[in-house]
């Protein structure tokens, strides 16, 4: 015999309650089928209770939603013959229920035993019409075999006497029975409830006083999942796990299964099979008291509380003190406290425990009253309640045998900033729970899931602020890329953010990249930049970068807030590297101190390996001694086209229209930009340099920058002449004007010079860059770095 239950979903429409009928009549043993409530409908009692105990007249539209959600199911799917008859059977319980809720209403009052009688329509409804779906099968009511007690403010059920009736009521019949899940009764004949999700449970004790061959539970999923797959969308179905596991599992929140119905199947060793109803062919879930291999995966599944709430006791008197923790923990079950976390530090000066955030009040009070005197004397000096948190667990027998598991956890909390409040290991190693601020569930789920069952794939959240030259470009090699990165580096690169100057635009799932302009256009959310920072902070995304193809101060200004909210930050903005020598090194640090990245190799010679190879070389104990560079690919593509033809006004335009220069020429010209370079290679080469230490020789008199953008183009062409004047003087003497950055021994300059042939620079060509490094390693022959240095 088996025990077949199905939830909700699974008979909350019609077609869904055909497939069920597809299900049954596929078996080949005797069955006992156990239903659920139609979906929604347990939910749409309780709230009209609450309509009609609130005196809200409300409460009939509800009741009649109720009535026609069933009315509506019976005429879509049961057989004209039999409508009558069922009909009649809905209607008139439909009509006891409503002169309860009248009752309640004119009353106002709703007792325990009344919210019982209420709850338990939903499966009698449901029963008869499964029932009657299958051929006018047998129907049992499950208050008959059911029976609780009462005892610590719950129904606990009666195995022995439920047993027994069980075994003596299905022993008369045969075939199939359908029985409402859910609804017992006490010893008094009053309908009682097993709890929220408790139809599981009638199913599990079914199937245990009749040692049953399987327990099947059929659901909306395909299974047990990794996780809760309304949060993690990559959660997957778990082939098989312990009874243990499961337990676990469920007890922290997955809620695929009741929690109490693992325990009457585990004693029989019944095993249980979750399937999906609605893709009955995939295989399910098996948990079972099969023994877990050594090939199982260390973890099998991540679950949460979130309703949390976590108090701490704490004080110096309680150190070595016997007996304060049964104190502690028999006030709070006096007080019908449940707690599932505890966490003692071996110091014995503080007690730690989670409880659901309806009973902080009860555990306040409760500890305060049973503690007074010690709180009085001052033994215990704090008793702090914290809300707004969430309880994670991690669950798989295999952490047994496997050592670096919390080690692994935690250093995945850590690196993406979520902060672990408290934390608890049996010493079963079952599982590791550990407390979280609320708003951080998703990232921390997420991460984990990530990092234990997706390991295959590293995952990287990218945010791009700036999608002109450079950004443009970058989103066409992204996109190009994305698979490449996939296959050969397993890493998923999703574009989860996007800004210009003017707006911005989110979206957690991933952005299409070739349709960022048309959703920027589109977007009604204006960037003021703090508000863009604030989003992407808010987002709470695990693995995230931010891009920065800007060249704005506001955007550099973003960075320390990002990296602290452990956001890594790769940038081809200059502003921040070449900033205030206190503020490069504090985006440093706090990037160091919160373990993510801040790079920005492109600030110097766009793609060439400048700064990653002067950190290797540091790395690895060489010293810079001396770095001569060119490093304006803008200036020296100018100089290079300054010709008869194309005066110095000409060749800058050039630069500009080529995408050579800054947004802003004047950057270029004004030497400022080989400035912010040879500071930011200064700095990378260990000197603690400012802007202003870098001596710099102007070769654009001060006045052609003063007006606006329009002034200097006015003003620079009345340079014009004077340069191709100098120009001819200089091809005449077979030399060429290289714009050179240099640092000797800890000073930097820059200055316009006058380079012979022979000399490395003389034949660099467009709007190239070159470097010369001379290092202790690297002294008679300096290395070389060469190649383009410009442009997106
Ligand atoms: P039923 O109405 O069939 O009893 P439930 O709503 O009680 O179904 O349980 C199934 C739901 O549990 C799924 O739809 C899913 O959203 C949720 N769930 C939460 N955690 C998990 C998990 N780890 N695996 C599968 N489902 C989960
Ligand atoms: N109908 C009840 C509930 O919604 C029991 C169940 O579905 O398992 O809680
Ligand atoms: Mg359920």
């Amino acid at each position: 015999m088996k025990v077949l239950k199905f939830g909700g979903t699974s008979v909350g429409t019609a077609e869904n309650i055909l497939q069920v009928k597809r299900i049954v009549e596929s078996q080949t043993e005797d069955v006992v089928l156990v239903v659920s409530a139609l979906g929604g409908v347990t939910d749409m009692l309780i709230k009209t209770s609450e309509q009609a105990l609130a005196g809200d007249e409300i409460y009939l539209e509800q009741l009649n939603a109720i009535g026609e959600k069933h009315l509506e199911v019976i005429d879509q799917i049961i057989p004209e013959d039999k409508k009558e008859l069922l009909t009649g059977k809905i209607r008139q319980l439909l009509n006891d229920l409503s002169n309860i809720y009248r009752g309640v209403y004119l009353i106002e009052e709703l007792s325990q035993r009344t919210s019982n009688i209420i709850a338990s329509y939903g499966e009698r409804m449901s029963s008869y019409i499964v029932a009657m779906v299958l051929g006018d099968v047998p129907r049992l009511d499950a208050r008959k075999f059911i029976k609780t007690n009462f005892s610590y403010g719950k129904n606990v059920v009666d195995f022995e006497q439920t047993d027994a009736l069980i075994r003596k009521t299905l022993a008369e019949t045969n075939g199939l029975v359908v029985v409402p899940g859910f609804i017992a009764s006490n010893e008094k004949g009053e309908t009682t409830t097993l709890g929220r999700g408790g139809s599981d449970y009638t199913a599990a004790i079914i199937a245990a006083a009749m040692q049953a061959s399987v327990l099947e539970i059929w659901t909306d999923v395909d299974g047990f999942m990794t996780a809760d797959p309304r949060v993690i969308k990559k959660a997957y179905p778990i082939a098989k796990l312990s009874y243990a596991e499961a337990m676990e599992l469920s007890h922290f929140g997955a809620k695929v299964i009741y929690p109490p119905t693992i325990f009457p199947v585990l004693q029989k060793e019944i095993p249980i099979v979750i399937k999906n109803t609605m893709n009955a062919d995939s295989p399910g879930t098996l948990i079972s008291s099969e023994k877990v291999s050594g090939k199982d995966k260390a973890i099998k599944g991540i679950s949460s509380i979130n309703d949390t709430c976590l108090v701490t006791m704490q004080g110096i008197g309680m150190v070595g003190v016997i007996g304060i923790n049964h104190r502690l923990f028999q006030a709070l079950a006096n007080a019908n406290v449940s707690v599932f976390l505890v966490s003692q530090a071996s110091s014995e000066n503080s007690t730690t425990f989670a409880i659901k955030n309806e009973d902080a009040e009860s555990a306040d009070q409760a500890i305060r009253k049973e503690f007074a005197k010690e709180i009085a004397r001052g033994d215990i000096n704090n008793i702090t309640i914290e809300k707004e948190l969430a309880t994670i667990a991690i669950v798989g027998e295999n952490m047994k045998k496997t050592p670096g598991i919390a080690g692994k956890l935690f250093n995945t909390m850590g690196r993406n900033g979520v902060n672990v409040i408290a934390c608890a290991q049996g010493a079963s190693e079952l599982n590791i729970s550990f407390v979280i601020k609320l708003s951080s569930v998703r990232k921390a789920l997420n991460v984990i899931h990530e990092s234990f069952f997706l390991s295959e794939n590293k995952e990287l959240n990218l945010f791009l602020v700036g999608v002109g030259t450079v950004g443009s470009d970058f989103l066409k090699q992204l996109a190009k890329q994305q698979s490449e990165l996939l296959t050969n580096s397993h890493l998923r690169i999703t574009l989860v953010g996007a800004a210009n100057s003017k707006k911005y635009i989110l979206d957690r799932d991933g952005i299409e990249i070739s349709q960022v302009p048309a959703l920027l256009a589109n977007s009604e959310n204006q960037n003021t930049l703090e508000n863009f920072k604030e989003a992407i902070i808010d987002m709470n995304l695990y693995n995230s970068v931010f891009v920065d193809c800007t060249a704005s101060d506001g955007v550099a200004a973003l960075y320390k807030d990002l990296l602290d909210n452990n956001i890594h930050v790769v940038t081809a903005n200059k502003v921040a590297a070449s900033s205030s020598f206190e503020n490069y090194s504090e985006l440093k640090e706090v990037a160091r101190k919160r373990g993510v990245k801040f790079l920005f190799e492109t600030n110097v010679g766009a793609g060439l390996p400048i700064i990653s190879t002067i950190n290797s070389l540091i790395k690895s104990g060489d010293k810079i001694q001396k770095l001569e560079a060119v490093l304006s690919g803008t200036l020296n593509f100018i100089f290079n086209t300054l010709s008869e033809k194309i005066p110095l006004s000409k060749a800058i335009l050039m630069a500009k229209e080529a995408g050579y220069s800054e947004p802003d020429p004047r950057i270029d010209l004004s030497g400022i930009d080989v400035i912010r370079k040879v500071v930011i290679l200064s700095r990378e080469s260990g000197y603690s340099i400012e802007q202003s230490d870098v001596i710099m020789k102007p070769f654009i008199p001060a006045a052609c920058f003063k007006g606006s953008l329009d002034d200097f183009w006015k003003e620079v062409a009345t340079l014009d002449e004077q340069f191709e004047a100098e120009r001819k003087v200089l091809e005449s003497q077979g030399k060429r004007w290289k714009f050179v950055g240099t640092l000797d021994n800890g000073k930097a300059s820059v200055e316009l010079r006058k380079v012979d042939q022979g000399h490395p620079f003389y034949d660099l060509e467009g709007s190239n860059n070159i470097i010369l490094l001379t290092t202790e390693r690297y002294n008679e022959y300096p290395m070389m770095i060469r190649g383009y240095g410009a442009g997106a």
